[in-house]
């Protein structure tokens, strides 16, 4: 099976007048195609980061960075992935449709599909009354859904997400979370997504990637058990086996040792 992302030994220093930051230090991380992977830790712990690092907005101090054995810049180019961060990053100028249409018009797809692909993508999002509506006549969750359809437009092999869904209200959240798993599964596309939440980064997650900062580096990895083949859905959320890895990831989170014992730092 191929590699997805490969990041090995990837270190990110940041000049700063107490003296450097170091963002990130000796980060390895192998995240194989169709493989969902999630990031989960304190502010500052270099989440998002290593999501630049990986999507060629930023270069790394150290190490090596492969996107699908290809330099982070290549896979840019041959457009390998999409991205949905923070910020919506929306065209102001351009309609909500425009807008998640504008990578499927720089891969030249013809105007006919593309219409049908952008009116299922703005359904699945929930956005069909606003199609024709401008980004500033949108709450930050919508610009933010506008964004999460964008990323999707050309069904990726890759996605890159940095707390996508961050802004939502819970039930739309829910509502995503599940739309995405069916998506990445359905697409076979391999996902690095950052969250805040535990139990949303267990539902999605094949692995959960802990990370601690100063410096940012990876102090855990945990498997969910919940591969490809499971379904996500309501009765995910309710499975014991769901909360027993909810717990396993906020011990990991809080540095408990897995089995009790000795204090980690
Ligand atoms: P996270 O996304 O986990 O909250 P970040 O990756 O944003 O963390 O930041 C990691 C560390 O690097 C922080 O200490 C942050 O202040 C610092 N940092 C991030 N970007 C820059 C930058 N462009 N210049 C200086 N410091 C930065
Ligand atoms: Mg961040």
């Amino acid at each position: 099976m191929t590699t997805a992302v490969d990041v090995r030994g990837v270190s990110k220093t940041f000049p700063g007048s107490a003296g450097e930051v170091h963002a990130l230090e000796g980060v390895d991380l192998e995240v194989r195609e169709g493989e969902f992977v999630s990031l989960i830790g304190p502010s500052g712990c270099g989440k998002s980061t290593l999501m630049r690092l990986i999507a060629d907005l930023d270069a790394a101090s150290g190490g090596t960075i492969e996107v699908f054995g290809k330099s982070p810049d290549r896979a840019r180019r041959d457009q390998d992935y999409g991205i949905a961060f923070q910020q919506a990053g929306l065209l102001p100028w351009r309609t909500v449709g425009a807008n998640i249409a504008v990578p499927l018009e720089l891969h030249g797809m013809p105007s006919a599909e593309r219409r049908e692909r952008v009116a299922w993508l703005t359904e699945l999002v929930g956005l069909t009354d606003f199609t024709d509506r401008y980004p500033d006549q949108l709450s930050g969750g919508m610009q933010q859904r506008v964004a999460i359809a964008r990323a999707l437009a050309e069904r990726p092999r890759l996605l890159l997400m940095d707390e996508p869904f961050g802004a939502l209200d819970e039930m739309t959240r829910e509502r995503m979370q599940s739309e995405l798993a069916g998506i990445a599964s359905e697409t076979g596309a391999a996902v690095v997504f950052v969250t805040h939440s535990i139990p949303e980064a267990v539902f999605l997650s094949h692995r959960v990637v802990v990370m601690s900062p100063r410096p940012g580096r990876i102090t855990d990895v945990i498997e969910t058990g919940f591969g490809a083949d499971v379904t996500r859905d309501d009765a995910l959320r309710e499975d014991p086996g769901f909360f027993a890895r909810v717990t396993a990831v906020r011990e990991a989170l809080h540095g408990v040792p897995a089995g009790g014992g000795r204090e980690r730092r």
